[in-house]
């Protein structure tokens, strides 16, 4: 039997070799095993480093500050989920606060459920037109007792609005809202169920108003849910003149209710009771139904102690996972769960013919859809 390698089966041998390399490198590589740094490609994993600056935070032993709990939390982009400041264009002089405090995104909309509403959406949608980045236009500019309203929904959603808010469903207490011209009842008053039918094909959300949070509003509103179970509910302030034992009833009982936790009004409002760490058992347990707002600082010192109160809140979950879904992610997710719409498309197809770019249709998001038209209008 000689000895010599047949040249063949060495070079077959060779090329199994390599190809088994290469695999190896390819598998290597997307995984944190891989010993050499990735060039443009080494993100900073959120999480981790929220998880050492918060740690550090606590070592120094005194309440943070502000700035140093934006500081320790500013990987996780914090995202306001329900503002007024379209009204009187209030959004420019808060552009700096923003910047400074580190908040990545705004839910932007300005009157509620009233005429002057029409002309406060055209604000939230310019902001968005300038900064497609920042702001996520929501409006509120219809009667809902008018058939008609439907069809301003539909446009406005077509047009590239994420949602609707925030609506009076009900309203008896809030010196605001329970005087506004177009409040519903209750949440099932109106056309308001027919609006519910519409925008779930939009995967558009609802962020309510209703007030008190307990007895016939709170009825008519599980009946809404139950009805409408392909409809996202956001419930807004929920925490407000609210008890976790009750939010607990309302998640648990409708998976499509997401809470809306207005932090200045647990954190600082002495109506909130002063003990916002009670909440935070029903955050962890519905880690993925609970968003934090500021409300603009409604009834309590200013928008930046709101801002504020959404920091302390992120602080006392003392969990970096649930911080990061409770800033950003619940919220960003039902955004891109949203399409582009028919309008949109046609939108961006005429911007293709004119350009000669390309765009993948078929996968395309209302968010990214909202984002290349709003820069072309720019150009
Ligand atoms: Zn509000």
């Amino acid at each position: 039997m000689s000895t010599r390698l047949n040249p063949k089966k060495a070079g077959l041998a060779l090329l199994v070799i390599c190809c088994i390399v290469i695999i190896a490198m390819v598998l290597l590589s997307s995984t944190r095993y891989w010993p050499f740094e990735r060039a443009g490609t080494t993100e900073a994993d959120p999480i981790k480093e929220v998880a050492d600056r918060v740690s550090k935070l606590k070592q120094a032993g005194d309440t943070p500050t502000l700035e140093q709990l934006v500081d320790a939390f500013q990987p996780l982009e914090l995202v306001d989920i329900h503002n007024h400041d379209a009204s009187g264009a209030r959004y420019s002089s808060m552009l700096n606060v923003w910047k400074k405090d580190y908040i990545d995104k705004v839910v932007l909309f300005g009157d509620v459920s009233e005429p002057s509403a029409i002309g406060t959406d055209s604000v939230s949608w310019s902001a968005y037109q300038k900064s497609p980045d920042q702001f996520l236009p929501f409006f509120s500019g219809f009667d809902l007792h008018d058939k008609r309203s439907l069809d301003v929904i539909r446009n406005n959603l077509e047009q590239g609005y994420f949602g609707l808010g925030e609506i009076a469903a009900a309203s008896t207490y809030s010196p605001v809202v329970s005087k506004v011209a177009w409040k519903a009842s209750d949440p099932m008053d109106g056309f308001l169920p027919e609006i519910y039918d519409l925008i779930a094909t939009y995967n558009a959300p609802i962020l309510l108003h209703i007030d008190p949070p307990s007895g016939y509003p709170v009825l008519k509103l599980e009946e809404a849910l139950e009805a409408h179970p392909n409809t996202i509910f956001i419930f807004g302030h929920m925490n407000a003149y609210n008890s976790p034992e009750e939010i607990d009833r309302l998640l648990a009982k409708h998976p499509n209710l997401y809470a809306d936790f207005f932090a200045g009004f647990s954190v600082y409002n002495p109506e909130g009771g002063g003990h916002p760490e009670t909440f935070i058992t029903i955050m962890k347990k519905y880690p993925d139904r609970f968003m934090l707002s500021t409300d603009s600082g409604y009834g309590i010192e200013s928008e930046q102690q709101a801002i504020d109160a959404m920091y302390r809140i992120l602080y006392l979950i003392d969990n970096p996972e649930l911080a990061k879904k409770i800033a950003h992610d619940n919220m960003m997710a039902l955004i891109q769960a949203q399409p582009a719409t028919k309008t949109q498309l046609s939108s961006i197809q005429k911007l293709a013919t004119d350009s000669g770019e390309t765009y993948d249709y078929g996968k395309m998001t209302k968010l990214e859809a909202g984002k290349i038209l709003a820069d072309a209008n720019k150009e």
